[in-house]
């Protein structure tokens, strides 16, 4: 199948004009939950299988709670999260744990529960919703993983809350020309590079040296920035501008083709 992302929120944090970090790649599988059940229709959240989670922190997990409270009420097929076994124990003692809320890996019935988790390791390539995925840690606060969507032998590469690391880009030079697309974080505008440099974000200066890494790929493929804390865009914006010719802010409502 095609390899279509859409961006439902490229933000680290909300209003109601941002929504937190949430992809679908297709529409049975999402990449990262901040901000599913703020932007699916009920159809769409319920025809959804799966949920890649980059890591455990609550601007790319909370609407997991919300997804699975309405899954069970409709008595919907289990959702699978995958991620690494620190997001999925995070998960189950910080979230689900019959206090926070519901342990929907239980409820409604352990037999048929709202949410399946399934492990996944670096390296390990899995399939769901019709492309083949792989992740790689990248370099945040807590253990965290960037992505690769794969689909006849097309790409897109997201690098999840990452600060400066090198791991990405191997993968993306591994990639080679089968790359369509890179969606990396930005976070911090140049003034709060020092707060970016210490939660584990980019800023416009450090993503300028990352990109850097990817070589010839810029000006040949499409980068997309997302992650923005709010408030921040237009400053981020500008500042990207001005440094990277062609690297564009992910919205809401982007779709990405990977042909
Ligand atoms: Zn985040
Ligand atoms: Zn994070």
């Amino acid at each position: 199948m095609v390899l279509r992302v859409e961006v439902l929120g490229a933000a680290g944090g909300e209003t109601p004009e941002e929504a937190m970090t949430s992809f679908t790649l297709g529409e049975s599988l999402a990449l990262d939950a901040g901000g599913l059940t703020r932007s699916l229709h009920l159809e769409a959240q319920l025809a959804l299988d799966a949920v890649l989670v980059t890591h455990a922190h609550l601007d790319h997990v909370r609407d997991l709670a919300t997804l699975a409270d309405t899954r069970a009420q409709r008595r919907a097929k289990p959702l699978t999260v995958y991620g690494l076994a620190v997001t999925l124990r995070a998960l189950a003692h910080h979230l689900f744990n019959g206090q926070l809320w519901p342990d929907f890996t239980r409820l409604p019935s352990p037999r048929k529960p709202a949410l399946r988790f399934v492990e996944v390791r670096p390296g390990e390539v899995f399939r769901s919703g019709g492309l083949s995925l792989s992740c790689f840690p990248v370099h945040h606060s807590i253990d965290t993983v960037g992505v690769v969507a794969r689909s006849r032998g097309r790409a897109v590469l997201f690098s999840g809350d990452t600060g400066p690391t090198d791991r990405l880009w191997t993968v993306a030079q591994d990639l080679g020309r089968d790359l369509r697309a890179v969606f990396v974080e930005c976070s911090f505008p140049r003034r709060l590079a020092r707060l970016a440099e210490i939660s584990g974000h980019l800023s416009p200066d450090t993503l300028a040296g990352e990109l850097a890494k990817l070589g010839p790929a810029v000006g040949r493929i499409p980068i997309f920035t997302y992650h923005m804390k709010p408030g921040f865009s237009s400053e981020i914006e500008a500042e990207v501008h001005d440094l990277l010719d062609g690297v564009v802010l992910a919205r809401p409502g982007l779709v990405v083709r990977a042909t």
